[in-house]
């Protein structure tokens, strides 16, 4: 098994009189900054004067900069802005100020890994990518605990490098749920394929399947709602909490022998061989150039993606249904 990082395996003296800058206010940004800070840590935030983030960060009590004034002034340096804002911000703002021996931290390895940013030789180059959003990461982090994270090292320029992450997520409070040690490109791969396949990709089409084939066959969209969405929560839930037979053994008898037996019907073979596309298409950075590209000429194809979405008949009726039952306001 995997080596777990805990606690006692992470000291935060690496991190002590240094200065750590946060780049970006964000989810992440403004969880990790206010986690360090609370660690005991001297952490400064890195922004665009005049975004929105800026009144925020002030409001939370720290000194705020312009970006290329908080990665002058910043020792190790949290570029938690979004993956595809990266590569302009760190050329124009954070490059300049990558003195010899500084450290550079990243929360997903997409940028270095796909070579989009590529840092010079005389710098450490880290991940700690928190396993949960950034509200999870300060919820949690509050609550005296945290979330799980990766970590890992692309260039040890000091000798310290992964010293320097084990102490980063110590002081996110990381290390008190387990830390474990990874690669930009195995974290980077691992990641888009599992938002692709499983996570964003294959549970919404296979909740708007499932709508789909309910509504066609007759049943009210309400009742479908429920089957197909509302209640896969509930069923997540149990196979968060207690696995996959423990989600079993809750439901009922019936339902354990018709998903056992019917499951493997509906997702089949051909479902797998597609995720196998899915992950030679992201190991060989088609999948990340395309984004790129889709990104540089202004999202219209996400944009309409996104519009397309909003209006399905399950949205329609997942919004009425939700108010309802007090679940959205
Ligand atoms: P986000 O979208 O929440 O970041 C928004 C912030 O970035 C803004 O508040 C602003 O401060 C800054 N920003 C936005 N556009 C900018 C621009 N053009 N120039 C300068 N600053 C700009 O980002 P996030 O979701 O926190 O992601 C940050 C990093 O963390 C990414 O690498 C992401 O992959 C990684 N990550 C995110 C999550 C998550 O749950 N959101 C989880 C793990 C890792
Ligand atoms: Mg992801």
């Amino acid at each position: 098994m995997t080596k777990v990082y805990l606690d006692s395996d992470a000291t935060l003296s690496t991190l002590e009189g240094r200065t750590i800058a946060v780049i970006g206010y964000g989810s992440q940004g403004s969880a990790q900054a206010q986690n360090m800070r609370d660690s005991g840590l001297r952490v400064i935030v890195g922004l665009r004067p005049g975004g929105n983030s800026w009144q925020r960060a002030k409001k939370d009590g720290f000194e705020v900069y312009p970006i290329s004034k908080a990665a002058e002034m910043g020792d190790v340096i949290l570029l938690l802005i979004p993956d595809m804002v990266q590569p302009m911000v760190y050329k124009e703002a954070v490059e300049p100020n990558l003195d010899d021996g500084k450290t550079l931290d990243f929360a997903h390895g997409f940028n270095v890994h796909f070579k989009q940013i590529t840092p010079p030789e005389n710098v450490d180059v880290i991940m700690v990518a928190p396993k949960g959003p950034g509200l999870r990461v300060r919820e949690t982090y509050l609550e005296g605990f945290g979330v799980p994270a990766l970590i890992a090292v692309h260039q040890d320029y000091t000798g310290k490098a992964k010293e320097t992450a084990l102490s980063i997520a110590k002081a996110l409070g990381c290390t008190r749920a387990g830390v474990l040690e990874t690669t930009f490109k195995d974290e980077t791969e691992s990641d888009l394929i599992g938002e692709q396949t499983v996570l964003v990709g294959g549970l919404m089409e296979l909740i708007k399947c499932g709508f789909d084939v309910l509504v066609e066959a007759g049943y009210p969209p309400e009742l479908a709602y429920f089957e197909a969405c509302n209640e896969a929560k509930l069923i997540m839930d149990l196979i968060y909490k207690s696995g996959l037979i423990g989600m079993l053994r809750a439901v009922s008898d019936t339902a354990k022998y018709g998903g056992l037996t019917v499951g493997p019907r509906v997702i089949d073979e051909r479902v797998k061989e597609n995720m196998r596309k899915v992950v030679k298409e992201v190991q060989s950075g088609k999948f990340a150039e395309e984004w790129i590209k889709e990104h540089k000429s202004g999202e219209k194809r996400l944009r309409e993606l996104m519009e397309m979405t909003d209006s399905l008949e399950i949205e329609r009726v997942g919004r009425t249904i939700r108010r309802m039952a007090g679940i959205e306001k």
